[in-house]
């Protein structure tokens, strides 16, 4: 599934962890340290072809004769000084001889390929720190009430593409953003955008991804890194699965959820949560239940820490989290299907409750507790969103958002049936105590009487 890049490059990775960002000029420069990349891609394989037939030439003389080798390996093993006259007229000091220049050729290849490794690990290095100097272009899809909400702050930490269906120009143009019509996905694509944070309603996210799909295919067709794709949907699984079903394997994938809005984070997300997966970091999906952890990658696990795209992924994932902790979030690491298991009993609930209280026409009053101003509030911050919010929390996650229902029905009859048997049971109080009142009354007529009709006393 994923390709692996194996380098024996042990210094890069010493190199990378070891130096800080120059502030290097982009643009232009970018472009040519990419070329350079490639180009030193091509001559360490090269001279790592050529090392191996070395080695491989250096073996089968020590063992009698190339024959078998030469059949194998053709042109390349004539070229390294291989003879095509067969080996039976030779001696046993030409084998050797011509096994130690071979094994001195090996050396002197290993040498270069160790320096070419140590120049690229250096390129790379610099690419990191170049494009850690460089604010992360950001598009977003869907400029409604939370796009507007998020884009707003990410104004302040790089450049802001939107695109959405209704034309938002001129708000857009208010916070610095520029505005691409959904219509036109090339244009949007066209920015150069490292990361795609993806912010329609839940049930407008399919449909969404799917027409932005085959752009992105053609995208990394050329062969250029695809974008990080996030969504901040209010439902992970669903999220998670279309992103992934969809997506051409070269753009990674981070599903969050911020879990506040334009109403709790009106004045800063200062300590408010963010949950997020790295669901797909250079084609290594995450697995909850398997082993692979990208918080916490076992440091000798050679094919994720050498593979430089891999590094290059992750580091533009956290330079994109480090917005949301930098503006003072609560980072939170939570599987998708945690994450929604957890949010049914706290997100759908809270909407389902306002939306049930904003159902009752509930109205202020001059002598409002502090209580029902809650309630209030409660219905106010969840009507705020849209009921295609509301409706997409409940279809989208309909196996825990249907048991909250349950379980809320049985909770409201539980309660409503405590209220009757305490009812019911002053009731039969009442009655008794009224009961234990008229017995002596009965009882002294009776004696006084002497009637044997008591039941003609009581009290009506
Ligand atoms: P929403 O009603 O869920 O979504 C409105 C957005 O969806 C608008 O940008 C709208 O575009 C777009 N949209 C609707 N139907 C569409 C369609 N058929 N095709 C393309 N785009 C379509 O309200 P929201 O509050 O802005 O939420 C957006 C997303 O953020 C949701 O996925 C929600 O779960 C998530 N979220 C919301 C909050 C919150 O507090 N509101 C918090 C966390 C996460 P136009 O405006 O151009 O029509």
């Amino acid at each position: 599934m994923r390709q692996s890049i194996l380098f024996p490059s042990i210094g890069f990775v010493l190199v990378y962890l070891g130096k800080t960002s120059n502030g290097l000029e982009l643009n232009n420069n970018n472009q040519r340290k990419n070329y350079k990349v490639t180009r030193h891609f091509d001559s360490l394989d090269s001279i790592r072809s050529e090392a191996l037939f070395a080695s491989m030439s250096a073996s089968s003389s020590r063992s009698g004769g190339p024959n078998n080798v030469r059949r194998s390996i053709g042109p390349a093993f004539t070229n390294l000084g291989g003879s095509k006259d067969g080996v039976n007229n030779r001696s046993n000091d030409d084998y050797k001889n011509a096994a130690e220049s071979k094994i001195g050729r090996l050396e002197e290849l290993k040498q270069q390929e160790a320096d070419l490794a140590r120049q690229l690990a250096e390129i790379r290095t610099e690419k990191l720190s170049a494009l850690r100097s460089k604010p992360l272009t950001i598009g977003v899809i869907g400029f409604g009430r939370f796009g507007q909400f998020i884009s707003k702050t990410f104004a302040k930490h790089g450049n802001i593409v939107v695109t959405s269906r209704s034309d938002y120009t001129d708000i857009a143009n208010e916070m610095g953003a520029e505005y691409v019509p959904l219509s036109d996905p090339q244009a949007f694509l066209d920015k150069n955008l490292d990361v795609i944070i993806v912010a329609t309603s839940i049930v407008s996210f399919e449909s969404t991804v799917k027409t932005l799909t085959p752009y992105l295919k053609e995208f990394v067709s050329t062969g250029k890194k695809g974008p990080l794709l996030v969504d901040v949907l209010s439902v992970k699984e669903h999220a998670r699965d279309i992103l992934l079903n969809y997506l051409p394997e070269e753009c990674d994938i981070l599903c969050t959820h911020p879990m506040f809005g334009p109403d709790s984070g009106k004045n800063g997300w200062k300590n408010l949560n963010f949950v997020f997966e790295k669901t797909r970091v250079d084609r290594v999906v995450f697995d909850p239940s398997s082993h692979i952890d990208f918080e916490n990658i076992p440091s000798n696990d050679k094919v994720y820490n050498e593979a430089f795209s891999y590094i290059e992924s992750m580091d533009r994932i956290e330079r994109f989290l480090s917005i949301w902790e930098e503006e003072g979030c609560r980072m939170v690491p939570l599987s998708c299907k945690s994450h929604d298991e957890y949010a049914a009993n706290s997100q759908f609930i809270t909407h389902l409750m306002g939306r049930i209280l904003g159902a009752q026409g509930l109205q202020k009053t001059p002598i409002d507790t502090k209580g029902f101003e809650s309630v209030l509030k409660l219905i106010d911050s969840t009507t705020a969103d849209s009921f295609d919010l509301f409706y997409g929390l409940y279809k989208y996650n309909k196996r825990n958002s249907q048991s909250i229902i349950h379980q809320l029905q049985a909770a409201m009859d539980d309660v409503v049936d405590n209220l009757r048997v305490l009812e019911i049971e002053e009731i039969k109080k009442q009655d008794v105590q009224s009961g234990q009142e008229n017995e002596p009354k009965q009882n002294s007529m009776a004696s006084t009487t002497g009637s044997k009709e008591m039941g003609s006393y009581h009290r009506t």
